[in-house]
């Protein structure tokens, strides 16, 4: 049986969820939106959620390569990549020109990434607390805000407990 998307109503989520599960989340996000999701950028997305940590353009063409065994040019990756992005299923970590999954693409928020300078994983959560903060911080200063993504840099509980950072 296909699995099927599960949509996350925990507005403080500190789950992670199953990259499976989340796959078949887009799909029928895309498909009820009437956004196609092309078999390229679904295996984008797939790649992106096996991945676990924030993964650049030329990883993923090479990725794509072993995949499909047949090649695929930067500029169709970067058009994949933006229409993820469009549909907020993908978030780009500027800090390494990196992309990674969004955990909630069911609903509107703010991605806090915490990445490991370490091994480069990442994990994102989300916090209201913060979200209200800065929609406060935005009125005070009159400010309209677009992309709102917060990127923490640091080392992570694995790489602290192995004592290699
Ligand atoms: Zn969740
Ligand atoms: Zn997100
Ligand atoms: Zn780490």
């Amino acid at each position: 049986m296909p699995t099927q998307p599960q949509p996350c109503t925990d507005a403080n989520c500190r789950r992670q969820h199953a990259p499976a599960e989340r796959v078949a989340l887009a799909v029928s996000l895309c498909s009820a939106r009437g956004a196609r999701l092309t078999k390229l950028r679904r295996q984008i997305l797939e790649l992106l959620w096996e991945s676990g940590r924030p993964t650049g353009a030329y990883e993923l063409i090479e990725a794509l390569k072993l995949r499909d065994s047949r090649p695929v040019g930067p500029p169709t990756v970067y058009r994949g990549l933006e229409f993820l992005m469009s549909q907020g299923l993908v978030s780009k970590i500027e800090s390494r020109n990196a992309y990674v999954p969004c955990a909630h693409p069911e609903r509107r928020h703010d991605c806090l990434f915490f990445i490991c300078s370490n091994c480069g994983a990442s994990v994102e959560l989300e916090d209201q607390r913060l979200e209200c903060l800065i929609s406060e911080d935005a009125a005070v200063i009159g400010f309209r805000a677009s992309r709102r993504v917060i990127e923490v840099e640091g080392t992570c509980k694995s790489c602290i407990a192995a004592g290699t950072a």
